[in-house]
């Protein structure tokens, strides 16, 4: 059967190991962006070149008409999804409660909680047993931030990633019994370009020595146990919160 996978958030960062390696493994990918269509044509190219099949869609997973058009894309271009990461995620700048706006609460919640929902539902729909399709697997993308909480820096991201947590074990639950996986990583400091939009682009240097393993990781490290996950090696595991993050 053909394997197709949606990796959402996937040009830079992250997203985009796990969009490479899926194509090693054998996934036809989806590969989403939401403004840097630079990054994700140059991923996109890559995988083509190694001989893979991709696609490359801008579309804001925060917005349910963008969802929409993103896996009718793939319905089209690529055939029915088997694999959904929900990846996407995103930082504001660093600062206390007291001083965020509602406008970026908003944002936050939006893409890094609304968009799994909205995500998640249309895979369900896609590969539910009980819906018609062959079954499939989900991984969200959490984060260690959702164990310490974020206070004095982000705790709208912390708590955001707890919500992640918590609809991975409810989702894990609901569609299991139609033969649909869901599981959930837990990054801790990787080397990305996500602490740049927080305003501390050092900050996986400064705080790697705090780090059991003596350092910050690396994205194909997240993306092999996103794939791993995914993989008929893990076909015993679902609603399992798996910490990569150099020892908790
Ligand atoms: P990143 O390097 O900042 O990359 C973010 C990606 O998400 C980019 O490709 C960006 O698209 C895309 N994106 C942002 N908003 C979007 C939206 N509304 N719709 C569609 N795509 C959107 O991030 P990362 O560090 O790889 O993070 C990936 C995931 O890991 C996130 O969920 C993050 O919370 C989590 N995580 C990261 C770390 C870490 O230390 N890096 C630690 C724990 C958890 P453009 O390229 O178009 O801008």
């Amino acid at each position: 059967m053909k394997q197709v996978i949606l990796v959402t958030g996937s040009g830079r960062g992250i997203g985009a190991a796990t969009a490479l390696l899926a194509s090693r493994r054998g996934y036809a990918v989806c590969i989403n962006y939401h403004s840097n269509a630079a990054a994700a044509e140059r991923l996109r190219a890559q995988i083509v070149a190694e001989g893979g099949e991709a696609i490359a869609v801008q579309a804001d997973v925060g917005v349910e008409a963008d969802v929409l058009r993103l896996f009718s894309t793939i319905d089209e271009e690529l055939g029915p999804l088997t694999a959904l990461v929900n990846n996407v995620g995103v930082l504001e700048q660093q600062g206390k409660l007291a001083d965020m706006s509602a406008e970026r609460l908003q944002r936050v919640f939006n893409t890094n909680i609304l968009s799994y929902f909205l995500c998640s539902r249309e895979a369900v729909r896609r590969m539910s047993k009980a819906r018609g399709g062959q079954g499939g697997g989900i991984v969200n993308v959490s984060s260690g931030a959702a164990r310490h909480g974020g206070g004095n820096v982000y705790i709208d991201y912390a708590a955001s990633k707890g919500a992640v947590d918590v609809m991975t074990l409810g989702l894990s639950k609901e569609v299991g019994p139609e033969g649909i996986r869901v599981n959930c990583v837990r990054p801790g400091i990787i080397y990305t370009e996500i602490h740049a939009s927080g305003g501390d682009p050092d900050r996986v240097d400064k705080l790697a020595s705090t780090v059991p393993l003596g350092r910050g990781g690396q994205p194909e490290e997240i993306a092999e146990t996103i794939l791993w996950l995914l993989s008929e090696q893990a076909s015993y595991v679902s609603g399992a919160i798996i910490d990569a993050a150099g020892a908790r």
